[in-house]
């Protein structure tokens, strides 16, 4: 996910365990880890993008064929592309280049205008959450 143009995945889960989206069910879910290694692909894919690879869009699974399983969703897809094992239609393989995993963590010197957000604050009211709504909006429209 981008957020302000900083690279940022963000993965929200309610504290409240009786929330349903802790309720694992085989027809509704797949691979319920799938989005943490969705979003962390997203950062690595977006690194060598960064350094112009020509590597393939991690949404673009079905223009290589790849189709989500049942159960196990896009195990496949994300497997192949992780080990630059992804098949194109020339014969040839592509996906990740190895050189991804050798390379460090991001430091906060990485982002040209870095920025600390408030994760930490949370809107507690209906005027607060409508609040944040606007700041969002005038930010995107450059408006203060
Ligand atoms: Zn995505």
């Amino acid at each position: 996910m981008d957020l302000y143009g900083i690279g940022y995945s963000n993965i929200r889960l309610p504290n409240d365990s009786s929330s349903y989206l802790y309720t694992y069910n085989s027809i509704i879910n797949t691979f319920p880890e799938e989005v943490f290694i969705h979003e962390f692909l997203h950062s690595l894919e977006r690194i060598l993008q960064e350094r112009n690879y020509e590597i393939p869009e991690l949404h673009d699974y079905q223009k290589y064929g790849y189709e989500e399983e049942r159960v196990i969703g896009l195990k496949t897809w994300y497997r192949d592309y992780m080990n630059c094992n992804v098949k194109t239609s020339d014969g040839n393989l592509t996906g990740l280049d190895d050189i991804v995993y050798t390379l460090t963590p991001p430091a906060e010197s990485d982002f040209k205008y870095s920025t600390e957000d408030k994760f930490n604050k949370e809107p507690s009211n209906v005027i607060e959450e409508a609040r944040n709504i606007f700041r969002v909006v005038f930010r995107l429209f450059g408006m203060k």
